[in-house]
Order: structure tokens, then sequence, then C-alpha cells
């Protein structure tokens, strides 16, 4: 049996006892948010890479067998895969329309055609403004990027954007909701908090259920998580949110992960493994 380091384990504010309880599961699943969580923010949005040592932090927890390990992101799967690099858990991109499984397999959810032609006047809506450079149209939504402009006009371009968003997310089927760089108006049905529902519904009874993520669109699974599970928010203390922990920077989120890693596995009859090859 695999033996963990004596090393000092993360505190998280919040639940003092959180690694004692995790460890006393047998089966654990961790899912990530993505930007702002595993990878530090970026004006280039696809120089966005992990923060040096999540990597494999991420893969020894890969091959722990009492861990199923996901990252749910509002990114479209395809730039999660570029940008996550060799990643061998399960991989959900666009808020959890689009899901790439452990053996390969992607799951598309697709919106309805309503909200399929609001997406579509949403962009042209922005584009009509002169926001074209700054628009991004996802499998399910149309996202305004503000990362790199000063706060003032970001702040005068993301309301204006949301007024010229409003009949149309509201005739269309969609909604509208800011996060950490941006502004984004998508379908409804589905968000996170849903991803992370199908993910722990996979999972035996009695399942540890840990969730990590940093910005508004996260606070969909913190609050499924309340009475089900462990939802830590990534940031500055004093922010509302439905999370119970918190972790002060991506920095702690790696050592938190290795941690996790370096957990001490459940005792199984002799001869099991619980490591997985490979
Ligand atoms: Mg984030």
């Amino acid at each position: 049996m695999r033996t963990g380091r004596k090393k000092k384990r993360p505190k998280i504010i919040g639940l003092p006892d959180f690694w004692d309880v995790l460890s006393r599961h047998e089966n654990k699943l961790l899912a990530l948010d993505y930007d702002g969580t595993l990878a530090p923010f970026c004006v280039q949005r696809m120089q966005a890479y992990p923060y040096p040592g999540i990597p494999g932090a991420l893969e020894r927890i890969h091959r722990r067998a009492d861990t199923v390990l996901a990252i749910i992101s509002g990114r479209p799967l395809a730039e999660v895969l570029i940008l996550a690099g060799p990643f061998n858990g399960i991989l959900i991109g666009s808020h959890g329309m689009e899901k790439q499984l452990s053996s390969g397999d992607i799951v598309i959810k697709t919106v309805d055609q309503t909200q399929r032609q609001g997406l579509a006047c949403a962009q042209s809506a922005a584009e009509e403004i002169g926001l074209q450079h700054h628009i991004e149209l996802k499998p399910a939504s149309v996202a305004l990027h503000t990362r790199g402009i000063s706060p003032k006009e970001a702040a005068r371009l993301e309301d204006l954007t949301v007024r010229i968003w409003h009949d149309i997310s509201s005739r269309h089927g969609l909604e509208i909701r800011r996060f950490n760089g941006g502004v984004e108006v998508r379908a409804t049905g589905w968000n996170k908090g849903d991803a992370l529902e199908e993910l722990r519904r996979e999972m035996p009874p009695g399942s540890a259920c840990v969730y990590i993520g940093d910005d508004d669109t996260d606070e969909d699974v913190f609050f499924r998580l309340r009475s089900r599970g462990y939802g830590i928010r990534v940031g500055e203390a004093g922010r509302h949110t439905a999370a119970r922990g918190l972790l002060p920077g991506i920095p702690a989120v790696r050592e938190f992960l290795e941690t996790w890693a370096d957990l001490t596995l459940p005792v199984l009859e002799e001869g099991i493994s619980w490591i997985r090859d490979g």
C-alpha cells in the first residue's frame, strides 16, 4: 500500500476538518474549473496554460483508483483540450454542453432552434456596435471578452452589451451572466451545476464530492453542493458565495492538489492496488 508523505496539509478556510473527512471516503469525485482555478488569467486567452506543477498533480490524482477527476469549464471543449494538455480525466466544456469522457468519447448536447437564432442575433447585435474583435461565439453562448481593457472602459462595454442583449435573451430562452473578464449570453437549461450533478449521480453512494472554482458561473455548482459535498471558491475572502470553503489563489490550489495526490489510500483487501497503471 502506498503511504502519504509526512507533509503539512494546506488549510481550507471554512473547512477545518476537510482532509480528515475526505480521507474517510472510499470514493471521491474531484471536479475543477479551469481559468482562474488551474490556469492564471491571460489577455491572450489561448495562452492561459496551467500553473506550473498543476498538470503533474492532476495526473497523479487521475491515477488514484479512489478518485474520479474532471475539469468543468465555460470554454469550448476544443480550447480546453488544447490548453489543459495531456489530461486523462473527464473534460467538460461550454458549461456542460460538451463532454469528453476518459475513454475519449465525446458527448455533445445541442441548443434548440430558438436559442440558436438568439445566439446569432446576439452576435450580430454586438458586431453592429463595433465589438466584433471582443466577441466569441461558442456552442451554447456568445461571450464579450474585456480582459486587457481598462476597468472603466470594460465596465462601459459590458453594461452596453448587457443592454443590447437583454431583449434578445428574454425572447430566445437565453440568460446573461457576467464572468471574470467579460459577460456572456447563453442557453438556459444547462449549467455547470447540472454538469456536476450528472457526474455525481454516476458515483457510488456515499462518495465525497468536491468542486473548486473561482467565478460566478461556479456558484451554480457551489449551490448544488451546499448539502451534499464541498464547494471551494478560489479568490479573496469577503465575496458573496455559496461555497463552503475558500482557497486564496492558484498556488493554494496546486498545494491542495498535491496533498490530494499524496493522500493515504483507503485500506483494501490485501493484494488489490489502488493505483491505476499508466
Ligand atoms: Mg474560472
